[in-house]
């Protein structure tokens, strides 16, 4: 039996306050009583106050900055995050990556100031479409895990999602092969860092009700961080029922 599992969503920059509020709502009494799961939205940063969460249901932001405050515009705080009751950041996406040069220093600063003020990071790794094909894939995760993981012995209050750049939003998601093989890989990376603690990996890159119930079965896969599909109710509720029913089996 897996651990809890986890459906995070997350919501890019989509959706106005009023409609992160409703989406939100409308999901969490579409999956009032899920068991086993714990469902994280993850709204822009002005949705974040427009939703109310309690247990199973928790709020991500997208990304923070490392420092407390000050003369940094347009940047927020975890602060900031903290008293809008999220409890996690997803940290290092594959689009802060490439869109706006995130590199591993500056994500391992934002993890370890994540994890100093209590949040959970959902550390996001993953190669792109190149560094597959040129046989590079393990390289690059391991360097990104343990670059971004530097100065961090404790692995308890961390989430992984593991992001083939190549499966986000193309639709076509990795094989379940290869997403056993790369977990197995990243949950080995992980526990040299770390044998205590058992480090939760996620899944993400084009995730559907279609594929769910068979990328829920991977080895090594404990639960799904979805884009796309998380901004529809029915598919992402259809998705976190597939979840449940596999763990009730
Ligand atoms: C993502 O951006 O984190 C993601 C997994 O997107 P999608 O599900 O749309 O591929």
């Amino acid at each position: 039996m897996k651990n809890k599992l986890i459906i995070a969503g997350n919501w890019k920059m989509n959706k106005t306050p009023n409609e992160c509020r409703i989406l939100a709502k409308e999901i969490i009494s579409s999956l009032n009583g899920i068991m086993g799961i714990h469902v994280i939205f993850s709204p822009p940063f002005t949705g974040l106050n427009e939703i109310e969460t309690s247990n199973p249901f928790f709020k991500a932001a997208q990304n923070c900055y490392f420092e407390q405050s000050g003369a940094f515009t347009g940047e927020v705080s975890i602060e900031m995050i903290k008293s809008c009751d999220a409890t996690h950041v997803i940290i290092g996406h594959s689009e802060r990556r490439m869109l706006f040069n995130e590199d591993n220093y500056t994500i391992n600063q934002k993890i370890l100031a994540v994890k100093k003020n209590g949040l959970i990071p959902i550390f996001c790794i993953g190669e792109s479409l190149e560094d597959r094909n040129n046989g590079s894939t393990e390289k690059k995760i391991s360097d990104q895990i343990e670059k971004g993981l530097i100065g961090i012995d404790s692995l308890e209050g961390l989430v992984v999602a593991y992001e083939p750049v190549w499966a986000i939003g193309t639709g076509v998601a990795a094989s379940p092969k290869e997403i056993e093989d790369i977990h197995k890989f990243i949950h080995n990376v992980l526990k040299n860092i770390d044998k205590k603690h058992y480090t939760q990996v996620l899944y993400g890159g084009s995730v559907k009700p279609e594929n769910s119930e068979e990328l829920i079965r991977v080895p090594g896969v404990d639960g799904f961080l979805i884009g796309g599909a998380s901004l529809n109710v029915d598919s992402f509720v259809s998705i976190a029922k597939a979840m449940e029913k596999y763990r009730s089996n």
